[in-house]
């Protein structure tokens, strides 16, 4: 088997596989090298559904990002036939001034997004699916919707190999050396060799950088299903994409009926418990439910019927929850894209992009000077 490639790219998830997609049709020589199954249910990219939005309420400086990400979707789409990006809009609840509605707002009107503002007579007439203060407002905007995870990651693996990628599953990378002469990789298969490496290696991050001197603290975060006791209005075509805000920088988020899964998929996007990606509990524990289920009661009473399925999944949050993307700080050929902190996904086809422009050429025209490594350093 080969040893020599231009590039290596070490975890075939969300990111790898959009990298590996990226520089194989560039006619870069890429080995994607995978721990597990692609794709595999133990890391941050399962579940059927992936939120995508547009005026981001985390940061204006997201934007131009999520609108390249958006172009690249419709471009594997075209490219390959499948239907991966769904842009069914989306409703952000809460406190006009609060962080979700307030934020959103910011990043739509420093962009020139479109969105409209509805006051609580204007959201219970449209959306009365929802019970809110009556205070609260809702900005609801068209350029969001949800992406396909697993079909996502398959469709950008299926692309790379068509274009002459070599991809390995059940390959681990054990163990890494980078210098003047180039980058080595040893699994327990083969030693290989390559000019860069990209580490785009989730909540087994710290495992493979543990000389990165930031901290990424990995979560173990809970999906949920439920059957809406009301079940028309939460169906697709009646219900956008949405998101509550819980006031304490958490909010509860969820997706219309899909057909992938049966019922409606509700979350709360908050770190929830530490845990160690190789000994988390991935079945069931008491208190799974409970982190979502208040949120239905409260806000969704309709949605708040039988429980049809949960499931863990991993967050790796950096420390400020931003995204961290750059070179590693002593290894010019040593590339990394980790910390997505629970909200990486949309992102996947543009970081392949990114890291493919600094795996090729060393830097890229993106704007990604805010996710750096240098923000950590004193
Ligand atoms: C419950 C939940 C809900 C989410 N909801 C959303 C959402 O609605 N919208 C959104 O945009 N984002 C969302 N996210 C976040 C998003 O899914 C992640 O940010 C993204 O999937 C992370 O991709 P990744 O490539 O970094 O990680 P992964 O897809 O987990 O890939 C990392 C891969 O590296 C492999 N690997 C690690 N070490 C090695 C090694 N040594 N050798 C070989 N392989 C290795 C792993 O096995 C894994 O396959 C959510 C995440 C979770 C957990």
């Amino acid at each position: 088997m080969a040893d020599r490639f231009d590039v290596i790219v070490v975890g075939v998830g969300a990111m790898g596989a959009a990298t590996c997609w990226e520089l194989a049709r560039r006619g870069i020589r890429v080995l994607g090298l995978e721990q597990f199954d692609i794709p595999h249910s133990r890391g941050s990219s399962h579940g059927y559904s992936r939120m995508t939005r547009m005026s981001y309420f985390e940061h204006p400086d997201y934007v131009p990002l999520l609108r390249r990400a958006n172009a690249l979707w419709r471009e594997l789409e075209q490219a390959s036939g499948e239907k991966l990006l769904h842009l069914v809009g989306g409703l952000y609840l809460g406190p006009v001034d609060g962080p979700l509605v307030a934020g959103s707002l910011r990043s739509a009107r420093e962009h020139g997004l479109a969105h409209e503002l509805l006051n609580r007579t204007a959201l219970a007439r449209r959306f009365p699916q929802f019970q809110v203060p009556d205070d609260w407002s809702a900005m609801l905007e068209p350029e969001a919707g949800f992406l396909l995870p697993e079909l996502a990651i398959s469709t950008f693996v299926t692309g790379a190999l068509r274009r002459g990628a070599e991809i390995h599953a059940h390959e681990e990378a054990l163990s890494w050396h980078a210098d003047a002469a180039g980058v080595r990789v040893v699994t327990p298969r083969q030693t290989y060799h390559a000019e860069k490496i990209v580490f785009s290696g989730g909540a087994w991050s710290q495992h493979l950088m543990s000389d990165l001197e930031v901290e990424l603290n990995v979560t173990r975060q809970i999906l949920g299903w439920v059957w809406p006791r009301a079940w028309e209005s939460f169906q697709l075509g009646t219900l956008p994409g949405w998101m509550i805000d819980r006031l304490d920088g958490s909010v509860y988020y969820g997706f219309p009926m899909i057909t992938h899964s049966p019922g409606m998929k509700v979350a709360l996007h908050a770190p929830l418990q530490p845990a160690d990606p190789n000994r988390v509990e991935r079945g069931l524990l008491p208190g799974d439910e409970a982190t979502f289920r208040p949120g239905l009661q409260r806000f969704m009473p309709g949605a708040d019927g039988p429980l049809l399925a949960l499931r863990t999944c991993l967050y790796t949050n950096s420390p400020d929850g931003h995204f961290i993307i750059d070179h590693h700080p002593r290894h010019e050929r040593v590339i990394l894209a980790a910390g997505f902190s629970g909200h990486g996904f949309k992102f996947a086809s543009v970081i392949g992009e990114v890291l493919a422009d600094l795996a090729q050429l060393g830097t890229t025209q993106h704007p990604i000077g805010f996710l750096g490594l240098s923000r950590f350093r004193p």
